[in-house]
């Protein structure tokens, strides 16, 4: 197989391909696939329950929070966290660190407004906006900040301090890559296709007490309180995405949890920014501080290079490289599935390039 640094969907771990495969015609002698099962009967509604108690475990999820699994990708989020949290009035506040941030923005402000409660904007996002930076409106219902920016590569290495009002995070870029401390959020969410599964799955952590605060014109499909109260069963769910989901969750409980992981992760990150840094043909703008462990964006010094710098990685076996159509570049996502052979791969590439070309 070859090294995928796709941002999303993004590499699996092969053990969980491998199991996938083992039980795709035949689930555990039922004689069916996982695919074929009503999401009624007690084999999926076991699947399912048993994926929430791992993510619960791995997260140290507490009492008197909901974990729904539910559709339309983290951006539907983008209009759930405003459609159910500000039935009570009041403001969205929102931290803005690039263009995940901006979306979920813009999709508050098409509902009604939002106040943009401290922005990097005017430095080109070269780092996450800082606590001190952080002023929220007198009216404020939420603070929404976005953990991991996945294109700009910037993320958060603290956790934005919001007094009394609930902290809304869209994790979907890092989610399980790092310890948190989840009785700190009222709401996280995120899109399942980076760190916990394939695409078709959205996870929504939600506190309690947020489930009631509902716009009155809320769609039920898109109601926390609804998905809370009918297991995340309203409509068919993506079964077999979920218990894709499922498996990766064992996977990493076995490779000894999120504490583990987040120490590999740490050490992936180190040795490519060391790597990009130590070199004068590669480079990445954002602030120490602020780097993404999960996603690292860099560029060549020559960009006239870039597409024979893509060509010759996947002539290499390191597949998706190129930067987002956005912003240009290369950037390599390095999620909890990638291994730490595949950043070492890419590294002797990228010196090997750099030899040939610099
Ligand atoms: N938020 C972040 C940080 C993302 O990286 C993405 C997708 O890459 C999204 C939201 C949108 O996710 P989805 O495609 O699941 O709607």
């Amino acid at each position: 197989r070859h090294f995928n640094f796709c941002s999303g969907p993004a590499t699996l771990p092969l053990e969980v391909l491998e199991r996938a495969r083992e039980e795709l015609v035949d689930y555990q002698g039922r004689g069916l696939s996982v695919m074929e099962m009503s999401h009624r009967g007690d084999d999926f509604i076991e699947i399912a329950a048993r994926a929430e108690r791992n993510l619960r475990e791995l997260l140290s999820i507490p009492e008197g929070y909901r974990v729904l699994f539910v559709q339309g990708g983290a951006s539907t989020q983008f209009s759930c966290v405003p459609l159910n949290l500000l039935g009570g009035g009041g403001t969205g506040n929102y931290l803005d660190s690039g263009v995940w941030a901006k979306k979920a923005l813009a999709e508050a402000r098409h509902l009604g407004g939002a106040h943009v409660a401290a922005s990097t904007a005017d430095l080109g996002y070269r780092r996450a906006p800082a606590q001190g930076e952080i002023v929220l409106s007198p009216d404020a219902a939420f603070l929404h900040y976005t953990d991991n920016e996945t294109i700009g590569g910037v993320a958060y290495d603290y956790l934005p301090e919001a007094g009394d009002v609930p902290l809304v995070c869209d994790m979907s870029s890092s989610i399980l890559g790092r310890e948190i401390d989840v009785s700190r959020f009222g709401v996280i969410y995120a899109g399942a296709q980076k760190n916990i599964g394939p695409a078709g799955l959205t996870v929504v952590i939600v506190r309690d007490d947020l489930l009631d605060r509902a716009r009155p014109e809320t769609p039920q499909m898109l109601s926390y309180r609804q998905a809370a109260d009918h297991g995340s069963m309203l409509n068919t769910p993506p079964t077999y995405a979920w218990y894709l989901c499922g498996l990766v969750f064992e996977w990493l409980k076995a490779r000894g949890g999120v504490a583990a992981i987040a120490e590999v992760n740490r050490r992936k990150a180190a040795r490519l920014y060391a790597a990009i840094d130590q070199s004068e043909f590669y480079s990445n703008p954002i602030e120490a501080g602020s780097r993404s462990v999960m996603n690292v964006p860099f560029r060549l010094r020559d960009e006239s290079l870039d597409q024979r710098f893509l060509a010759d990685a996947e002539a290499a076996g390191l597949l998706y490289l190129q930067g987002h159509r956005s912003v240009g570049g290369m950037r390599a996502s390095i999620y909890n599935a990638m291994p730490e052979e595949g950043v070492e791969a890419l590294i002797d590439f990228m010196d090997g390039f750099a030899r040939r070309h610099g």
